[in-house]
């Protein structure tokens, strides 16, 4: 649902700017020093990049689903690591809090991740439990007014930025399964919180990734996630929902920005005294992208607006989840073949961003995790007829 066409033409126009004339000429140095500049940062704030899905009301531009994946189209025409600074606060650590969580809770966080002032992360994965998050083991025991969490967590996206974290941890012992599982909210300041070191991986520097380990670590009761134990894993099934959208459109966006920077070196590269543009091999892998990204953009502009329609849209973020993310790695491999041995060393972008979209088919779900939901679903709605 688009609210005010004008209003969001504005947004989207100042986003396509900062992408094009601030964000896209620091790629490398970012990839080089695996920091973002602050006063990137800063003009990320002033853009209100860091609310852009929380309410008007705690301080957020408020965007609509539909608003939202046509800002993260446009986010996305650039290294995916810029995103990932302030995603966690448009997405999964900010959006339990949104969802499920109290007037109170929803005061105390919202509006300091919406302006930027804090970082909010996401805890679910931990070492023994990925995919099968709901066997997560990481404990929450109950002591008078408190909870004392023990645990470690892993691959947490902004863990050495944040300031704020939604732990997912078991406070009942008996019950092995998802429904034993509570949402907290931690402060990083909390005696018993550390971090872990910095992971290294294979893309995206610049955005950082750690363990969160939690020793004796007590929180109050009030700071579980809508006051009620054991909707945790609810809560964070609701928040990939939409998580899985946001990503979907950013891989969308991505594949564009390949796309385009593949089109222009086939126009410009010349082979047996024409441009390779010009032969049609070349033409077949520059169609097929374009084909796929307008599918994977069909798709995810139609799952928004269901979204935006209060529909449950868990089947179709999982199908965009999975089309999107796959077809962003085709993209990278047609870009890199495109490019011939200039895509293979790292002076062209198409090489780090080959490595960058690896992860799209990995987290928030993997592609296989994505094929049980939708395959699931259709069973059991088959089952129900
Ligand atoms: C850079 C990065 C950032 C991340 N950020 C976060 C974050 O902020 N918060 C967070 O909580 N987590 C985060 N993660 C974790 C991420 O969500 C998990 O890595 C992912 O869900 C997969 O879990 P796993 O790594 O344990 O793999 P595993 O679950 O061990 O899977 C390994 C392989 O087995 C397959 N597999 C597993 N189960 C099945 C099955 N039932 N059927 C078929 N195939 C199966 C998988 O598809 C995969 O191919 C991040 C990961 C990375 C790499």
């Amino acid at each position: 649902m688009i609210r005010d066409q004008e209003t969001l033409n504005i947004l989207l126009d100042s986003i396509r700017r900062f992408v094009r004339e601030q964000l896209v000429p620091h790629e490398q140095h970012v990839a080089d020093t695996d920091e973002i500049p602050p006063a990137l940062v800063a003009q990320m704030r002033e853009l209100g990049l860091f609310g852009l899905s929380i309410p008007e009301e705690y301080g957020g531009l408020g965007l609509t689903m539909e608003e939202e994946v046509l800002a993260a189209f446009e986010i996305a025409r650039t290294s995916p690591a810029f995103r990932s600074l302030f995603g966690t606060n448009n997405g999964i650590g900010s959006q339990g809090i949104l969802i499920d969580g109290t007037e109170a809770q929803k005061n105390a966080w919202l509006p300091r991740m919406a302006s930027g002032e804090i970082i909010g992360s996401f805890a679910l994965t931990e070492p023994g439990y990925g995919s099968d998050a709901g066997s997560l083991t990481t404990s929450a025991v109950r002591d008078g007014d408190d909870y004392i969490i023990n645990g470690t967590k892993r691959y947490i996206t902004n863990a050495p930025e944040a300031g704020v974290f939604t732990v997912m941890a078991r406070t009942e012992a008996d019950r092995k399964g998802a429904s034993g599982v509570s949402a907290f909210i931690v402060e990083r300041d909390t005696p018993g919180l550390s971090l872990g070191k910095t992971d290294k991986k294979m893309g995206q520097r610049g955005a950082h990734t750690s363990d969160v380990i939690f020793e004796n670590c007590r929180v109050p009761a009030t700071s579980i996630i809508g006051g009620t134990p054991g909707m945790g894993f609810k809560t964070a099934m609701k928040v990939l929902d939409k998580g899985r959208l946001h990503i979907s459109a950013v891989c969308i966006g991505v594949a564009e920005r390949m796309l385009e920077d593949a089109l222009r070196y086939a126009m410009e590269r010349q082979q047996f005294g024409q441009p390779i543009a010009e032969f049609q091999l070349v033409q077949a892998m520059l169609a097929d992208s374009k084909t796929e990204i307008y599918a994977a953009r069909s798709m995810v502009l139609d799952a928004a607006r269901r979204r935006d329609n209060n529909e449950d849209i868990t089947t179709e973020a999982s199908c965009c989840k999975l089309f999107a993310s796959e077809m962003c790695g085709r993209v990278a491999d047609r870009s890199v073949q495109i490019h011939g041995g200039a895509g293979y060393v790292s002076d062209y972008a198409a090489e780090r961003f080959y490595r960058d979209v690896r992860l799209f088919r990995i987290y928030e779900g993997t592609s296989q995790i994505q094929q049980l939901v939708i395959a699931r679903h259709m069973i059991k709605a088959a089952e129900s007829r």
